[in-house]
């Protein structure tokens, strides 16, 4: 299934919907569950720290009327929708979700969403006719499913007002079609989704994907791997709903420096207590994933071992609040609060056996003294297999074969094997059954008056367990919303403990927040994944943003001085804070940001049909018209990929423009001398270089960021480093 699902395929598992004990002539079949990218539950098909979701993307007729989109994953009970004006807000949601699968209606997608969903998505499925449920059903549905009489508190009033703006309508339908089609695939009430959250900008700060991209916070530029990103220097969670927290914290950085700030202090407290830190971080080890066991619950696809694993996660917990308690900051103090479900623990505990098999059908899953039958049949069954034992013994004895076995098989149930060779010594009363090439087969009147016993003992014993098991899966599954809320705390709390382990490993500083729009202000930073990946000592910069005296930092310097790494560094450090994690710096002050817009190097996308240029304009062009005050724009240099001063008169009117009209605080890195100029017409334009030693032709890169311009770019020498051939550099230099 994992091989079919990752090459995009859905499977359809049909199996035996009757007792084939009970059944008559034919045993009924159906199709029991379809599995499809987007909708699987086993834990063994899931990446533990990652969502696994199900997008729906529903879009009016009329293009520029906006269209909307829900977000399930069935795993986890996650389910979250956007209201879309544009396709570009669209794309940029959908890229930052990454879904494995998109449900959708063909004819009214979008084109471009369309063509990115066929090159991205492994698995597009179109939602059939009766699927397409109109407004009225949806909400119906939406409804029954959230246990509402409304769906207002969702954010969902406004749906089927008409009209584009805050008008819900597509939201809804969207995720009515993703409910529907979960169900359906499942065969299950999916009792677990009991929450939409309709999501608004202006809560979190806005990472567009390109953002995530330019900065590798999840995947490398290279080849898109984990290795060098920021999340693999912050992630050093223990359980998989802390890793996914983490990963939802740094996709979507807080705003409110209320919040920012509580995080920073949970953080800092842990940070402090070492050795509680380390006693969490022992007990969260031993913690499965509760969300993806409870929705296995539901779905009623829950093995034996996974409820041994949602008890033993559950014995952890206390352990976990009282180490909690000793902390003062509201957000450990909130955790802390969190119930343990002490009843769930206790049934667990008392109906699992300790170390239950596989299957149910193995037998043993159900503890000693839940039941009093259970424990008879139990023992006549094991009893009876001593018997056969002894049975077996007593007739090798009174035949004299040595080799003589008794052994079950389904067809014949219990028998005596006699080899060949021992023939002569069988006894009268043995009753042939069955020829092998090298052995006879044979029953005997007291062998299947003994098999009765036992068989009728194993059957009651498997019925009985099936049932207590069932029982014990319902109040799992009935434990859904507390279980839910302790998932959600503990992830909580797992990543909290990473960032203070992290910033206790990297000796990272609390920041000091502020309120949006003022400046930001870094002694000593360093660039986090380059430090923990380098050999060489990072040398650590200043770094100044201040709307009133330098709302623009112009950074000159060398090729291969550190200007992107200086960058980059200024923008990562601010997403840490914003994110809740301390920071690579002596000392830190950050008035928050509510967007980090990046336009970095040059990267072709010739597979949309546009070229490197006009990705780079196309880039730098969202960012004029959506940068805020409030924003941090970071330009990698802009205007290379054209003619020289093409692009050197381009870069100086986007500089201008951003100066005069939208305001962000912006770091802009260039091989343009000329536009160092700029300092002296614009007033909140500073000059930044990086400093270089030169001897003769030589030159040591000192990566210390310094007030002022480069004269030059050093490019010659750095192609010398590089191993151009001699005649070339000669003749450049000439
Ligand atoms: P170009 O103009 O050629 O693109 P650049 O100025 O943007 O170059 P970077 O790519 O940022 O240069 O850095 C070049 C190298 O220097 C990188 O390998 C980086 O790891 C290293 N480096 C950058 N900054 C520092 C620092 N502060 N301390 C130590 N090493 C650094």
């Amino acid at each position: 299934i994992g091989k079919l699902l990752a090459a995009g395929l859905r499977v359809a598992i049909c199996d035996q919907v009757e007792d084939p004990a009970q059944a008559k002539g034919l045993v009924k079949r159906e199709v029991t569950r379809v599995v499809t990218p987007g909708t699987v539950s086993e834990p063994s098909l899931l990446e533990g720290k990652e969502d696994n979701l199900l997008a729906t993307v529903l879009w009016s007729a009329d293009e520029s009327e906006g269209g909307g989109g829900a977000f399930l994953d069935i795993s986890t009970g996650r389910f979250f929708g956007r209201r879309w004006t544009t396709v570009v807000e669209a794309l940029d949601d959908l890229r930052l979700q990454r879904p494995r699968e998109l449900l959708t209606d063909p004819v009214t997608l979008p084109r471009e969403l369309g063509t990115w969903a066929d090159g991205e998505i492994p698995c597009v499925t179109s939602l059939s006719e009766e699927d397409r449920l109109d407004l009225g059903r949806s909400r119906e549905l939406l409804e029954r499913q959230l246990e509402v009489s409304s769906l207002r508190g969702f954010g969902l009033e406004a749906a089927g007002k008409g009209g584009a703006g805050e008008d819900a309508t597509w939201v809804v339908r969207a995720a009515a079609a993703a409910l529907a089609y979960a169900q359906e695939t499942q065969h299950s009430d999916l009792s677990h989704i009991r929450g939409f959250s309709l999501r608004r900008s202006g809560e979190a700060m806005v990472l567009d994907a390109t953002t995530l991209t330019n900065l590798e916070v999840f995947r490398n530029l290279r080849e898109g791997g984990r290795k060098g990103t920021l999340l693999s220097v912050l992630d050093r969670t223990a359980t998989a709903p802390g890793g996914r927290t983490l990963r939802s914290w740094l996709r979507r950085p807080l705003r409110e420096p209320e919040a920012i700030g509580e995080r920073h202090r949970a953080v800092g407290e842990l940070l402090e207590a070492s050795l509680e830190r380390a006693a969490l971080q022992e007990s969260l080890a031993r913690v499965a994933d509760p969300e993806r066991l409870l929705s296995r619950a539901v779905l009623g696809t829950m093995p034996p071992r996974e409820a041994a694993a949602l008890r033993d996660s559950l014995e952890q917990v206390p352990a976990i609040l009282e180490t909690l308690r000793g902390f003062r900051g509201s957000l450990l103090q909130r955790l802390a609060g969190t119930d343990p479900l002490p009843e769930l623990a206790a049934e667990l505990g008392r109906v699992l056996a300790p170390e239950p098999p596989v299957s149910l059908g193995d037998g043993g899953v159900i503890a000693d003294g839940v039941d009093d039958e259970l424990d008879q049949v139990r023992r006549l069954a094991r009893d009876s297999k001593q018997v056969i034992l002894e049975m077996e013994a007593a007739e090798r004895q009174r035949t004299g074969i040595p080799s003589l076995k008794i052994r079950y098989n389904k067809v014949f149930g219990y028998y005596v094997e006699v080899t060949k060779a021992n023939q002569h010594l069988v006894p009268e009363e043995y009753i042939r059954k069955q020829t092998l090439v090298n052995a006879e087969r044979y029953v005997t009147p007291a062998i299947k008056e003994l098999e009765e016993q036992v068989l009728s003992a194993e059957e009651r014993q498997l019925a009985l367990e099936e049932e207590h098991y069932r029982r014990l899966v319902d109040t799992v599954a009935s434990s859904g919303e507390g279980l839910s809320a302790l998932a959600a705390a503990l992830g909580t709390l797992d990543a909290l403990v990473s960032f203070a382990e992290v910033a206790d490993r990297n000796r990272y500083v609390a920041p000091e927040i502020t309120v949006e729009g003022g400046p930001i202000r870094l002694r000593e930073s360093r660039h986090p994944v380059v430090e923990a990946a380098s050999r060489e000592p990072f040398v650590p910069n200043d770094a100044a943003l201040d709307p009133e005296e330098a709302q623009i930092v112009l950074l000159t310097g060398p090729n291969m001085g550190g200007k992107s790494t200086y960058l980059r560094q200024v923008a990562l450090v601010v997403l840490m804070a914003q994110a809740g994690s301390f920071v690579p710096a002596a000392e830190a002050s950050i008035a928050v940001v509510d967007r980090i817009f990046t336009r970095v190097g040059a990267s072709d996308d010739l597979a949309r049909g546009e070229s490197t240029f006009m990705v780079e304009m196309i880039e730098t062009a969202n960012i004029l018209h959506h940068a805020t005050e409030k924003s941090l724009v970071i330009l990698d240099e802009v205007g290379r990929g054209t003619a020289t001063f093409d692009g050197l008169s381009l870069a100086w009117a986007i500089v201008e423009y951003l100066h005069e009209t939208r305001r962000p605080k912006t770091l802009f890195a260039t091989h343009y001398h000329e536009l160092t100029e700029l300092a002296t017409v614009l007033p909140r334009l500073v000059n930044r270089t990086l400093a270089v030693k030169e001897w003769g032709e030589k030159i040591l890169f000192l990566r210390r960021v310094v007030p002022g311009s480069a004269a030059k770019s050093f490019g010659i020498q750095v192609a010398r480093l590089a191993g151009l051939p001699k005649s070339v550099l000669e003749r450049a230099r000439e």
